[in-house]
């Protein structure tokens, strides 16, 4: 049996993970699916979350919810602020709003999207620009804001897809934007590098969220769904989470510039 003892004790293989009590969170597309569970999870984990959504009824409601669940004995916050990830002036306001209230601000994720399926022919104008401008603007806009107030260094998560990599019909023009996040997401580490920002992307699988809800409906789209998926079931916004915590965390401080698959092998599948 190898001897590790040698490796233990060295002090320069001594993990940072993952300390983020008091650090201050933007998570938008919060009010539901993965957004809910990144602001409730990180506020679990000490962290003060700004969650920010375009359905404010919605978003209050998850932060009710989240701190009927516990969130106060871990000493983080989730407060839910009205938000349109399109517009660059809401963005702005909140970056501001975030470094107004906490004096500072370390973690921005832009995780708003929506998901339009249509095939090529009847794919219209307003689908075009109203994806781009939510998946693709939005993500821009957030980073510009976050990058103008971290002053002391950063971390952006973008919300790519494994449709980044993979196309399906009825996907044309949201696979676009999700390559567009996958390549913005390294202009954005070249380019903030420099300010001490690091800027990943997570590319999820199936999430079991509202936006994958039509698989159910559809006879046969689940086994069919589940047959591309090597690890043989369809993902939990938990399992999103736990990457995002990595990423986010001094562990990845060397990281940047990546797109980190979290989809049971479905890219290869
Ligand atoms: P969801 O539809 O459950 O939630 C999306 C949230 O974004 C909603 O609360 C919605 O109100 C909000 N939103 C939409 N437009 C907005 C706008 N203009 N401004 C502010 N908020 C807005 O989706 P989800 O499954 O939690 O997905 C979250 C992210 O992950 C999206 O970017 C999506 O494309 C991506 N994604 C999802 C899956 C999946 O299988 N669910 C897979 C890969 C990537």
């Amino acid at each position: 049996m190898t001897d590790h003892s040698d490796l233990q004790g060295s002090p320069s293989c001594t993990p940072h993970y993952p300390e983020l009590s008091g650090r201050v969170a933007v998570v938008t597309g919060a009010a539901r699916g993965m957004g809910a569970c990144f602001a409730a999870g990180l506020a679990r984990q000490g962290v003060h979350v700004l969650g920010v959504d375009i359905d404010e009824a919605t978003l209050q409601n998850t932060v009710r919810e989240a701190h009927q669940t516990g969130l106060s004995t871990h000493h983080g916050s989730f407060e839910g602020l009205p938000c349109d990830v399109s517009s660059r002036s809401d963005i702005q306001k909140i970056a501001a709003l975030a470094v107004q209230q906490f004096g500072r601000l370390d973690i921005w994720v832009n995780n708003a999207g929506i998901f339009p399926q249509t095939d090529v022919p009847s794919v219209d104008t307003k689908q075009i620009t109203q994806t781009f401008q939510i998946n693709v603007n939005g993500v821009f806009f957030g980073a510009q804001a976050a990058a103008e107030q971290m002053k002391h260094g950063g971390v952006i998560i973008n919300m790519a897809s494994v449709a980044a990599f993979r196309v399906r019909r009825g996907r044309a023009v949201y696979s676009a934007t999700k390559a567009a996040v996958h390549n913005l997401t390294q202009s954005l580490a070249v380019e903030l590098g420099g300010q001490g920002i690091r800027v990943n992307a997570l590319a999820p699988g199936f999430i079991d969220t509202e936006m994958t809800n039509w698989v159910r409906e559809i006879p046969g789209a689940m086994d069919k769904a589940l047959s591309t998926i090597p690890l043989g079931r369809i993902g939990e916004p938990t399992d999103v989470l736990n990457a995002l915590l990595f990423l986010v965390s001094d562990a990845a401080a060397y990281v940047s510039g990546q797109t980190l698959g979290v989809d049971g092998g479905s890219r290869h599948g």
